[in-house]
């Protein structure tokens, strides 16, 4: 297995040092992050110009290579919550039979990995459409969820994908429950906070002594994005392909293969399952389609971090 993941390394090669920042948001280590560029308040393409006046400010933490703006992005009121373009997908597709195997990996995991058995208590955060808390539900667990957007949230308890007995329409802020209640927490996407060392810590309180933790979140090295810094670089351009913190789908923070093992030996939790997702690879060739996604997740380099740690 790769050590640290592929991406080239390349945000390695185009770093430097003018600007020392107080404290990265996830590990936590002050004056350790180094700027990479700026990141514009529009699509960047590929020929993104030389006008950094609406940027927001990018830097790399040198040790758990966690990529954050600085200063932090204010986030509009709706940054967390999914696309309604996904709710009215969902209500064009409400047969219960669409849901099928959906995350048949995760519940595969849940039931022969950690061996979770019939009636342990899941929490999913950013319940969405329901469509995981429903599958979860038909596996046998007893599913909490949490949505802050009413549309989505009025959505799956009409539709019972989730139970309004155990749904909570507010944010995960706003929320609480007792310790260690859950056997396993749905976290995502972890790129929408700007605090993620505090949100996960939150997380980890309501879970068991033994739990698993399921982070998704952007891939800082996905390919597509290591090509395009490439580009950039080679233009002279001071932009980065990363982050996205004045429009949608507002990502403050990006992650790597090496950003979780590295959290996870700093806060003495156990690496279960590190993936990546390819996700899409605009690759029309059915048979070079399959050997790019083969790639992108055989090196960590796919659009997404899948990973499920377990607290000790
Ligand atoms: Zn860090």
């Amino acid at each position: 297995m790769c050590d640290i993941g592929f991406g080239f390394e390349l945000t390695k090669y185009f770093m430097n040092y003018p600007g020392k920042i107080n404290k990265c948001p996830l590990c936590l280590i002050e004056n350790e992050s180094a700027f990479l560029g700026y990141r514009l308040n529009k699509t960047q393409g590929l020929f993104p110009g030389r006008d950094y006046s609406n940027a927001t400010k990018v830097y790399c933490c040198k040790r758990c290579d966690l990529v954050y703006n600085h200063p932090p992005a204010v986030l509009p009121v709706d940054s967390f919550v999914e696309d309604d373009s996904l709710l009215t997908l969902a209500q064009a597709h409400s047969d219960l039979g669409n849901y099928e195997g959906a995350h048949a990996d995760i519940i595969d995991f849940l039931k022969h990995t950690a061996k979770l058995k019939a009636g342990a208590k899941v929490l999913d955060v950013g319940s969405g459409i329901g469509r995981a808390a429903y599958v979860l539900r038909q596996a046998g667990f007893e599913v909490y969820s949490i949505e802050p957007k009413k549309e989505l949230y009025d959505f799956a308890n009409q539709n019972k994908l989730t139970q309004v007995e155990r749904s909570f329409n507010r944010s995960f802020e706003d929320c609480d429950f007792e310790k260690e209640k859950f056997d396993f927490i749905f976290l995502e996407p972890l790129n929408h906070f700007s605090e993620p060392h505090a949100a996960i810590q939150k997380a980890l309180v309501w879970l068991k002594p033994g739990g698993y933790l399921h982070l998704e979140t952007v891939n800082k090295r996905w390919l597509y994005k290591s090509i395009l810094l490439f580009i950039y670089r080679f233009t002279f351009t001071k932009v980065v392909p990363f982050t996205s913190p004045l429009r949608k789908p507002y990502n403050v923070c990006e992650y790597s293969a090496k950003t979780f093992k590295v959290y996870c030996s700093l806060n003495n939790l156990k690496l279960s399952r590190l993936g990546s997702y390819a996700c899409e690879t605009y690759i029309k060739n059915k048979w070079a389609d399959k050997m790019m996604r083969n790639f992108m997740e055989r090196y960590y380099c796919g659009m997404e971090m899948s990973v499920i740690v377990q607290k000790q």
